[in-house]
């Protein structure tokens, strides 16, 4: 995929993005078919691997790629399939699920603080901070005189991190609500599948307008050059995979990691 098909992801600083007016459906377009996609993420998984190595190696940045998305969107699948090939030692998922008592008594961002990657480790953020301006605004855990503060907390948190060498990288996964109801019902119809199931799914879904509603602004307010925001359509898996991972091969490319300088000149040395 060109610079330029993979641009139109990006939600640009300051646009106004509607996610009602994008299409979660849009591999119908695609001229390739998923076989073509699969040979490209096998290809797509190696460069991957790659750049993380010279990243771990290099030992002088830090990656931070968060993961967003309404229920049954396909985070877990997404960090599944799209990093597979890389070398598990330099790479952390971190999970955010509801905040625990010790959590709550300290300010939103603490817990997640403490997982940002460090220099030359590659960290994946499955649910995030964004969580605090999201489930918190629509199930109204806490006044909008809190949560509305919060996005420029989250701005400047990200600029320090970025600041500090941390470059960001944020997936909104893109599905649409006859998709999520496809999939809580695939859940339901499939005992194995139980275990994944949350009783609150079925009560957030309800709220579903309202989710959509917050993730616009949430994409609209805290997207930036530094830390910008993808809408990826995620209604096909292997559609889904197939621009994740070309946008973070190219991104990534474009940062020009090497690996370090040898200490001296071992060419010619016999090891004895
Ligand atoms: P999954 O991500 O697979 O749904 P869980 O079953 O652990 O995993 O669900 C995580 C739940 O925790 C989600 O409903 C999410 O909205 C909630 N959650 C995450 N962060 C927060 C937060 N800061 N405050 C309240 N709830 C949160």
């Amino acid at each position: 995929m060109t610079d330029a098909q993979l641009e139109k992801y990006k939600v640009k600083p300051g646009s106004k993005v509607n996610l009602h007016k994008i299409d979660a459906n849009e591999y119908k377009q695609y001229s390739g078919t998923k076989e073509i996609a699969l040979e490209e993420m096998r290809s797509l998984n190696m460069r991957l691997d790659e750049l993380q190595k010279t990243q771990h190696g290099e030992k002088s940045r830090k990656i931070l790629i968060v993961f967003q998305g309404m229920d049954a969107s396909g985070k877990d699948g997404a960090i599944r399939n799209v990093f597979h090939s890389v070398n598990p030692s330099g790479v952390y998922v971190a999970h955010f699920g509801a905040p625990s008592r010790m959590e709550l008594s300290h300010d939103f961002l603490w817990r997640i603080h403490q997982k940002a990657p460090a220099n030359g480790e590659m960290v994946i953020f499955n649910r995030s901070h964004y969580e605090d301006i999201l489930i918190v605004r629509v199930q109204n855990l806490m006044p909008k005189k809190v949560w509305e503060r919060r996005f420029h907390h989250i701005v400047d948190f990200e600029r320090m991190l970025f600041d500090e060498g941390t470059h960001i990288y944020k997936f909104y996964l893109h599905i649409s609500n006859e998709e999520q109801r496809r999939r809580l019902q695939e859940r339901v119809n499939n005992p194995d599948k139980h275990w994944k199931i949350d009783p609150n799914d079925f009560k957030d879904r309800e709220m579903w307008d309202k989710y959509i509603e917050s993730y616009n602004d949430v994409l609209n307010r805290t997207s930036r050059q530094w830390a910008p925001w993808y809408i990826i359509p995620a209604n096909k898996k292997w559609y889904r995979d197939l621009i994740i991972s070309n946008i973070l091969v190219k991104e990534l490319t474009k940062l020009k990691m090497k690996y370090p300088k040898p200490k001296m000149d071992y060419s010619g040395i016999i090891v004895k």
